[in-house]
This record gives C-alpha cells, structure tokens and sequence, in this order.
C-alpha cells in the first residue's frame, strides 16, 4: 500500500515536510536517489579516523530564526559552533569576513572601528544608481583594492563566470565589519549536530507514518501514485529539461588523510585566481569537542556542472532566469507537485532558509486539507 504523499528528495526540505506531515496524521513515502538522506548536508564519519566528514562541503547551521532553531533541536542538540573562516590572500593569512582586522593587516594600519570604517568610505566607489551586479556591490562596499584581493579571484573560480555578470545577492551574503567580530555569520543561532545532519535528518523521518526509499530514482510518473508530491530535486530534471537546461555549478573534493593538526581551522578559503581550490576543509575542526590524532583535510574545486554531476549551486544567470520563469509556469500547472528546496526553486537557499519554507509549506498543507 502507498503512502499518501510523497516526497522526492531526503534532504532537509523533504525531510521537513514529510516529518510534520506525519505528525499531523499522513502517510508520506520519501524517496532519494542516493544511498543515503540528507542530500548534500550528508554527513558520515571516516571509517579510517572516526572523523565526522562533510561529503558534499562544509555545513555550519545558522539562524536567527527562533522557531527554526527550536525545530532542529527536537533531532539533535546542537553544539556551540561559531564558523571563524580564514582566508589566503596576496601572499598572507587573513580573517574573514572583512572585518576590522582584515582591514588593519592588509593596510598596515592600526585604525579603530570610526576610522576605519571613514577609511574604506573613502576608498569605496559611489554609483549615482543602485548597483547592478556582484562586483559593483563590492567595489561600493569596498573599494577596488578589498575587491579585487578578497572577492575577485574566488568568486571567478566558485561561479565559472566574471563577478560582473553575478547578481549583487551573492555578496550581501557576507557581513561587512568594522570591529574585530570575525563571526562569519549574523545569525543569532549558530551550532553544529554532533552526530552529524544524516543523523538528525534520519531522527526527523524516524516516525511510524514515514517509509524511506533510497537508491530510488522519480520521475513526474510518481505523480499518479499520490495525491501530492513534494519535489526538492531540480526543477529542470522534473520536467526533462523541456525548456532547456539551467545552469548549476557543481563541486569536486580531493581527499588526504594527514597526522596532527593540518591548518589550525576547519575552513581556510584561497582568493587568489592562480590557486585552483576555493577552501579546504579541516573536518575534525567542526567538531572541537572530539578527540582525533589523524586528521581529514579536504580540498574543493568548483566544476561548470554536467548531466552526471551533482548540481550544488543554482548559476542564475539572467539566460538562467528566463528559462526558470517557464519552467515556473509549467510548476504552476503541475497542481499536485510542490517544488521546494534550493533545487525544486533553484535559488541559493540556505538550510536555515529551506528549513523555515518548508515549515511554512507543510503548515500550509496541513490548514487546506
Ligand atoms: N566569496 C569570495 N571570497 C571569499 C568568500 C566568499 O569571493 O573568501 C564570495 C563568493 O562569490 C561566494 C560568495 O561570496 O560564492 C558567498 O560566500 P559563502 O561563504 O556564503 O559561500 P558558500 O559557503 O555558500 O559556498
């Protein structure tokens, strides 16, 4: 017997959805192509070390949300976490993002929080009409010379493309600061599961109304099996790229296994165009409160991506949003799918971000029926 809804994708927007559907009294079938939930938040300890490895890059859950924050520790309790990145640049090791003591070393300065921030004023280009892509965003905030060490080179190898043609969204991402907080994030919540997001992710669909089916590849003929489908692949895939592809950019990770302490930090980023990597990541790092002698470093390149990569980040190039608005259309017509997540929208979604959708989607739901 089957299920009554279903979910395409074990990730967290599927994984949120079918748990409070079946809280709420559902049958919901969730499916996934791969071995394992969690899609790229999959987390799985190193069976050589007993590290806890990211395998699809690093994931520090974040939110200012309260009634997020309070849902994910139903499934784990959190570890305080804070993610303090830094960053190879022109030949030294800087704290990012650009804070006070970025702009102190990089200038050779010794300015304080008014001075500097009149300092980059200075050294910041002023536009006479709202800025129109990344780059202009950035030479706005800060200054050609900030830009051009800091955003120039990784954004060109992270997207494929020149930062001009990005939207300015991707870089008001980051905090600007003029203090010495080198918190790369704003949110008031930040931690880390420490038995990793596949066992939170797992916790979450652990309910008798939920069956999981994994190595199980849908195609919009599950459709007529349920009375809904909740979809967090990609949008594209659903409908057989009719409309053409979108574009995505995928990532690809090289594995080494070293003795001690390798980089002193879980994430180091590399700016400079002429490093091929953007990160590396050190995983034991993300879990300070565990003992580990090896350690596992993973280095990441960001990959146009093909027909058999894994997508990761929507491109979404202004071809792209063309494309998207009829693969929209169509969504609209399909009146029992519901696309979510960052690949079912195609957006640069966060997990905080797809967590408080998909809450508000399964909400929606549960008030209609
Ligand atoms: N970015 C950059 N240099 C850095 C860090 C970030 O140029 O050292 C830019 C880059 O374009 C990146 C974007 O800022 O894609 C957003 O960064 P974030 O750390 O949020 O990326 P994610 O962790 O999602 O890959």
């Amino acid at each position: 017997m089957t299920g009554q809804f279903a979910a395409v994708g074990a990730g967290f927007s599927g994984a949120v959805v079918a748990c409070q559907l079946a809280r709420a009294g559902y049958r919901v079938d969730v499916y996934d192509q791969r071995h394992h939930v969690a899609g790229n938040c999959h987390t799985e300890r190193d069976p050589a070390t007993g590290i806890l490895v990211h395998r699809y890059g690093p994931h520090i859950f974040h939110t200012s949300h309260a009634g997020v924050w309070a849902f994910v520790q139903q499934f784990a309790s959190m570890m305080p976490y804070v993610n303090r990145v830094k960053a190879h640049a022109a030949g030294q090791v800087y704290s990012l993002p650009i804070n006070l003591h970025t702009i102190n070393q990089f200038y050779g300065l010794q300015l304080n929080p008014v001075q500097a921030e009149a300092f980059v004023r200075l050294k910041a280009q002023v536009f006479d009409r709202p800025v129109r892509n990344f780059e202009e965003q950035a030479l706005s905030m800060m200054g050609r010379e900030l830009y051009e060490s800091f955003f120039y080179g990784y954004t060109r190898k992270q997207w494929g493309v020149e930062p001009s043609e990005l939207p300015a969204s991707i870089l008001k991402r980051l905090p600007m600061r003029f203090d010495y907080n080198d918190n790369y994030y704003n949110s008031v919540y930040q931690g880390m599961p420490p038995e990793g997001y596949t066992a939170l992710i797992e916790r979450m669909l652990d309910h008798p109304n939920i069956r999981v089916f994994l190595n199980t590849r849908c195609d919009r003929s599950i459709r007529s099996q349920y009375q809904h489908v909740f979809y967090s692949g990609a949008i594209d895939a659903w409908f057989d790229g009719v409309e053409g592809p979108l574009r995505y950019r995928s990532l690809q990770f090289e594995q080494e296994m070293h003795h001690g302490d390798v980089q002193g930090n879980a994430v180091i980023n590399y700016c400079d165009a002429a490093v091929p990597w953007t990160r590396i990541s050190e995983h034991k790092h993300f879990a300070p409160w565990e003992q580990h002698t090896e350690s596992i470093v993973v280095r990441e390149y960001s990959t146009d991506c093909t027909e058999n990569d894994i997508p990761y980040y929507p491109l979404g190039l202004d071809a792209d949003k063309t494309i998207l608005a009829r693969y929209k259309q169509r969504a609209e017509q399909e009146n029992n799918v519901t696309f979510m997540g960052r690949l079912g929208q195609y957006a640069y979604l966060d997990m905080h971000r797809v967590i408080e959708q998909s809450l508000g989607i399964a909400e929606r739901f549960t008030q209609e029926k």
